[in-house]
This record gives C-alpha cells, structure tokens and sequence, in this order.
C-alpha cells in the first residue's frame, strides 16, 4: 500500500495509465503522477493523462509506436534506472494496464536486478474499456465462458505465432492487441481452425478518447472492416459470441458515444 501520497526517492512506479480517459486511472495512479519528479511515458500516454502531472516534472517521451522504435528497451532500461540510481521519485507510465503486453517485466526485472525497488499500479486495460464503450460484456453466461487476450503484433514477414485451434474454441472471447495489421491473418487462421466465419467482432479505434469509434461486423470481413484504420489509432480488435450486437444485425456498423470529456 501506498503509505503517502509520496514515492520514496530512488524507487520507481510502474503505473498503467487506462487508455486514455483521465477519468478511467485509478486513484493511485493520480497521486502517484503528481508526485513524481520524473516520468518516463509511452506513446499511447496521452496528453490529458500528462496534464496532471506538476509543472515541475520533468516528463520524457520514451514511446514505441509498431515499425518505429524511437527507443530501444535497453535504454528505456537505463535511463530510467539512472533517474532512480539519481535519487529521483520515478514513474514509469504505460498505456492500459502494465502487466498486459507491456515489457513492464523486463523493465521491473532489469531495476531490481540494480537494487531499485519497484511497485506496480494497475490499470484498465484496452479491452475493458473497449467493452464498456461498446455495451458488451468480455464474457457471457453459457456463450463465453472464457476471455483470451493475445498480440497479433509479429517481426516482419514472420507468422503470426499463435495456438489458433486453442483460440478457434466457440464459446470463447478472444481481445486482440496490436492486431490492425495482421487482422486479415488472424481472421483467416482462426476460420482455418474452425471458428464460423459469422463469429461477431467488434474493432474499437482509440478506446476512451473523444476519437473513438467503434466498428462491427463478422470474422470473415475482418481484414475489410480494419481498412479505414489509420496506421497510428491504437485499435483492439475483439471476437467471439459475447460482442454480438444486441440491436440491429451485424452489418458494418459504425456505434457513436457521446463524450464525457474534451482533450486540453
Ligand atoms: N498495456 C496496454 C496494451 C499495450 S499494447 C493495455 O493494457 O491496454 C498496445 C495495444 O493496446 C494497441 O496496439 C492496441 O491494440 C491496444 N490499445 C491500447 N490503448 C487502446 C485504446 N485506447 N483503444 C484501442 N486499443 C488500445
């Protein structure tokens, strides 16, 4: 437990920063965001979440983006590990929640290796907020008895590497992460292992922020529906019976919400 609203110098937070809606980080992580003096942030970090940090700290951009990696994990790892050995209150703020595909253990590992006490705050992952802004449930009673987070994310010109008869499993909800680009793939390997090609699924574009849109439609137009995605919008895809509209059938829908808050 956070004993005060104060990080102990030389030690380090890694703290998930939802996806995108300040209102949808923990209080923790609020308090934790203002008391440091320094804070490492991903891309997906956006700027309403960075506004609540003070004006003295000093926030530095360490953001990967897919295909352009500004940093390299190594330096991420030293520098923030320098700013700790310096004595300095240290957050390491990541998009979502920290333990769900964000390298957050190598860089817990690579700190405690050196001695640096390191603590973790979770946060709401993409899919959750992705569901919720679409009306669905990531599970269902007798139709989804099970919720697989996968990265569709793979080095260049390599497959994908997935256990796709285990992800085909009907009565399954699988929430695909960094899955834009290999959308057609993913579609095409689950409908080879079985899964029906009507399967719903629900593609949510910048979850949370006064951008988002939702899109519907089934497994087999999946490569088609990603199309209009730009390279740059975190999207998640999520497949299977529990995203089912429960309005009108799926056709290519897009859903609009109304915003609760505006970006600075
Ligand atoms: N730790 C993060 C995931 C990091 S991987 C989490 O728990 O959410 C980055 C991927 O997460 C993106 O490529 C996208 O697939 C997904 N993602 C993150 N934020 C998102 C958002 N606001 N809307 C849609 N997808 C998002």
């Amino acid at each position: 437990m956070l004993p005060s609203n104060e990080i102990a110098p030389g030690t380090v937070w890694l703290v998930g920063a939802g996806p995108g809606d300040p209102e949808l980080l923990t209080r923790k992580a609020e308090r934790l965001i203002r008391a440091a003096d320094i804070i490492f942030y991903d891309a997906l970090v956006g700027p309403a979440v960075l506004a609540l940090a003070s004006p003295t700290t000093e926030c530095l951009s360490v953001g990967k983006r897919s295909g352009r990696h500004s940093k390299v994990q190594e330096t991420i790892n030293d520098l923030i590990l320098a700013a700790a050995q310096a004595g300095r209150r240290v957050v390491r703020l990541k998009g979502g929640d920290p333990s769900i595909f964000g390298r957050s253990a190598e860089e817990a590992a690579h700190l405690s290796a050196h001695g640096i006490p390191v603590h973790i705050c979770p946060g709401i992952t993409a899919a959750s907020a992705a569901a919720a802004s679409s009306g669905v449930s990531l599970t269902l009673r007798g139709l989804a008895r099970s919720l697989t987070f996968v990265t569709a994310h793979a080095r260049d010109g390599e497959p994908i590497d997935l256990n796709w008869p285990a992800l085909a499993r009907a009565e399954s909800t699988l929430a695909v992460y960094m899955g834009r680009a290999a959308a057609g793939e993913v579609a095409t390997r689950l409908m080879a292992a079985g899964r029906a090609p009507s399967t719903p699924v629900l593609i949510v574009v910048n979850a949370s922020l006064p951008t988002e849109r939702c899109i519907r439609g089934q497994l087999s137009a999946l490569a088609f529906l990603v199309r209009t995605i730009s390279d740059d919008d975190p999207t998640l895809l999520l497949i299977g019976e529990a995203v089912r509209s429960s309005g009108a059938p799926d056709l290519v829908a897009a859903c609009d919400h109304a915003r609760p808050y505006e970006t600075a």
